[in-house]
This record gives structure tokens, C-alpha cells and sequence, in this order.
């Protein structure tokens, strides 16, 4: 009996780029990356209802550059690897106990989720106030554009995604402390500080950009008493401990500006989608998505209008892109609850529901415009589930 190119990709059969319901296609002769073929089921074997050129929308931080340094490293996902994604940018970095991304700041906003451990931000504003915050598994920040901060890994270490309002960022590339002094003559930096230049005879002569230092004491025992205060909008907001919004197939957390008043540019969803479940048919009326996923596999397919689209599979590290108001939907593929982000360079989060235009739009038109039968418009919801789970309706039924 033969298998789906699904099944195959889960066996020690070879996948083979036939498709099974209609026969198109032939046995891969080779060369070819067995390993990246049972990855990627529906780049094989694209569904039948795939048609049309559609630029790639899936990039994996498994295929980017890692920048290791002693204290920890990193990698980024930007328009030079993935030309689509413009409206933000991905950084993957990981910090040893006690290592520190050095202090800095960039043109960019910057958002970020803790995957992870702990760390300890520290933050100083243009008036002046100051912030520190310690932030553990599930937790975001928010550093506006053009405001000074650092990072530093507490015990046990951590990891974390930094996501960028601005797809052609780079975090190799940002405005650094080091990289200041080691490029400003030592007597400006004298006159700067008043003190003698031997003062400076032990600087970093370059950008030092993550560091190894020591786990930092308490915070209490770093607090420094500014005399105009301290940031009054929290640079930080815990997502996951955020109670969801249960629908039937998953769960869904969303933070924008009005959860997280300080993230003006950069709005997300966090969703759980479980085995046999999907995110469902939508768009989004806002601005293009950029999406992180964390655990489990699954497949979207990207919907373009004049009869294209395109299906692409992910798993845990890659990331995914889908292009302002293009439809798509999210299948869980696998047997363990699918999590992703679903990140807006916008101040809100918004979606449309297909089920719910069409539910709420006059039912003779519905009816008329797609030739379909009192059992589909009997069962449309005038709700949004956005995660839905229906019996019998499994990927691996079909
Ligand atoms: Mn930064
Ligand atoms: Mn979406």
C-alpha cells in the first residue's frame, strides 16, 4: 500500500515527488537532500490547488550565520536572506550566565520574547529616568527606537527572540558603547569626562558586542537612584503569563498597545494550536506578518489573489511571512500542540475571520456566490475562534 508524501516523511520510506491522488510526477533520480525533502511534504508534493508564482516565504535561523562569542551568540533572519519580510527582522540570540550583550542602541525599535531563562534589561530615557527589570520564560520587552539599553544572562542563562520594526536591520550593526569610545580621539573623550586619557588606556579597540561578565547581584543591589525617576511605562509585559483567549483547538494570546502601552510599532499574537487543530482561514487588514515558531510543525498555505498560492511547512526555529492581506491559515502537522508568533510592525493586532465575513454577510449571497448548501451556511460562526478543532476533521484524516 502506498503512503502519502506526509506519512513518507515521518517513515524510512524516501519521499517521492508523486503526487498520490492524481499520479503527477516521478520518482527523484537524485542528487538530492533527502533530509530537507521530509522536511518540506509540501514542497515536494505541492497540493493540487498550488498554482502561480509566489516568492519564498519561509527562511530557518538553522541556515543563518551564528556570530559566537565568549558569553553567547547570536543569529538574525533579515531582508539579505529573506528578501520578503521588509517589516521586520529576527534576531535568535542565547546569553551565558552572567553574559552580556553590551550596551547600546539602534535606529530601530526593538521587541523581544524570552524562549528561555532569565535575564536583567537596564534601560536610561532621554529625560533621564531609568528602568531595570529581571525577565523570565514568556516575558516580552520593549526598547523604542533610539533608547539605550543592555542585557545580561542571569543564572542559569538564557535565550530569547529579538524581533526589529525594520526588516533590513542588522544587530552586528548597531550603535554600541565600545565601539564609541574605540572611535572617538582619547582627548575628546578627556575633555568629555574630565578626567586624564589614561583613563582610557584599557578600552575595547572594538565593538565588544556580547561579553563574558559575572551573574550580577540582586537587583536591589544595582539599583541606581535616578534623580528624575524611573521609566513610568514598564518596558516589559508578561505575555505568557497573560490568561488566553481558550477557542476550541487551541488558545491565543495577543499583545499590542493597548496591553503593553510602550510597544507603539510592534504587535503580536502568541498561539497554541493543538494536534488536529488549525489557525483559522483569516488576513489581516493592518500590515504584513511575520511569524516565530516555537515548537511542533505545521503548514500554511499563502493565498495571493489571481489564482495564487503557495504551501510551505515549518517546525520549531523557522520563521514564515505572509504579505498584507494575503489569506493563509496554519495547520497543526504533528502530534504535539503547534506554538507560534504572529508579529505586526503596527500599534494594534487585528484579523478578519473567513468564517465570520461570510456569517455575518446576507446568507442568498453567500449562497449564490459560492454554490453552496444550507450544511455550510447552517454551520458558519458569527464568533471568532481564530484556533478551531473540528471531530473527524484531523490532518491525518485526510
Ligand atoms: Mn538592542
Ligand atoms: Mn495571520
Amino acid at each position: 500500500m502506498e503512503n502519502s508524501p506526509r506519512d513518507q516523511a515521518s517513515s524510512n520510506v524516501v519521499p517521492q515527488p508523486i503526487r498520490m491522488s492524481d499520479g503527477a510526477g516521478a520518482t527523484d533520480l537524485g542528487p538530492r537532500d533527502i533530509m530537507r525533502d521530509r522536511e518540506n511534504p509540501d514542497m515536494l508534493v505541492p497540493p493540487v490547488t498550488d498554482a502561480g508564482l509566489l516568492p519564498n516565504m519561509k527562511f530557518s535561523f538553522s541556515d543563518t550565520h551564528m556570530q559566537l562569542n565568549q558569553g553567547g551568540w547570536s543569529r538574525e533572519i533579515t531582508v539579505r536572506d529573506f528578501p520578503i519580510a521588509t517589516t521586520l527582522a529576527g534576531v535568535n540570540m542565547r546569553l551565558t550566565a552572567g553574559g552580556v550583550r553590551e550596551l547600546h542602541w539602534h535606529q530601530q525599535a526593538e521587541w523581544a520574547y524570552m524562549l528561555l531563562g532569565k535575564a536583567r534589561i537596564t534601560s536610561v530615557d532621554q529625560a533621564g529616568r531609568n528602568f531595570i527589570a529581571d525577565v523570565g520564560e514568556g516575558d516580552l520587552w520593549y526598547f523604542p527606537a533610539g533608547i539605550p539599553h543592555s542585557i545580561q544572562g542571569l543564572e542559569g542563562g538564557c535565550e530569547f527572540l529579538l524581533v526589529f520594526d525594520d526588516g533590513s536591520f542588522s544587530d552586528l550593526n548597531t550603535l554600541s558603547i565600545s565601539d564609541w569610545f574605540a572611535h572617538t580621539p582619547k582627548e575628546v573623550l578627556s575633555a568629555n569626562f574630565g578626567v586624564p586619557e589614561s583613563a582610557f588606556s584599557q578600552i575595547p579597540n572594538d565593538q565588544v558586542y556580547i561579553f563574558q561578565d559575572t551573574v550580577p547581584g540582586s537587583q536591589e543591589s544595582q539599583k541606581v537612584q535616578s534623580p528624575y525617576g524611573t521609566i513610568p511605562l514598564s518596558f516589559t509585559h508578561r505575555l505568557l503569563a497573560q490568561p488566553p483567549l481558550k477557542t476550541p483547538g487551541g488558545s491565543v494570546r495577543i499583545v499590542d498597545s493597548s496591553h503593553f502601552p510602550i510597544s507603539k510599532t510592534i504587535a503580536a499574537a502568541l498561539v497554541e494550536v493543538e494536534p488536529g487543530g488549525m489557525r483559522e482561514l483569516h488576513w489581516h487588514p493592518n500590515n504584513d506578518e511575520w511569524q516565530y515558531y516555537l515548537a511542533g510543525q505545521g503548514r500554511m498555505t499563502v493565498f495571493a489573489g489571481n489564482g495564487v498560492a503557495r504551501t510551505f511547512d515549518y517546525r520549531a526555529g523557522d520563521v514564515g511571512y505572509v504579505p498584507f492581506a494575503f489569506g493563509h491559515y496554519i495547520q497543526n502537522t504533528g502530534n504535539q500542540s503547534l506554538w507560534f508568533l504572529e508579529m505586526f510592525k503596527s500599534d494594534r493586532f487585528v484579523d478578519v475571520s473567513l468564517n465570520q465575513w461570510m456569517a455575518l454577510t446576507p446568507r442568498d449571497l453567500v449562497r449564490d456566490n459560492l454554490h453552496v448548501g444550507p450544511e455550510l451556511l447552517d454551520a458558519l460562526r458569527k464568533e471568532k475562534w481564530s484556533v478551531v478543532k473540528y471531530p473527524g476533521c484531523t490532518y491525518e484524516n485526510k
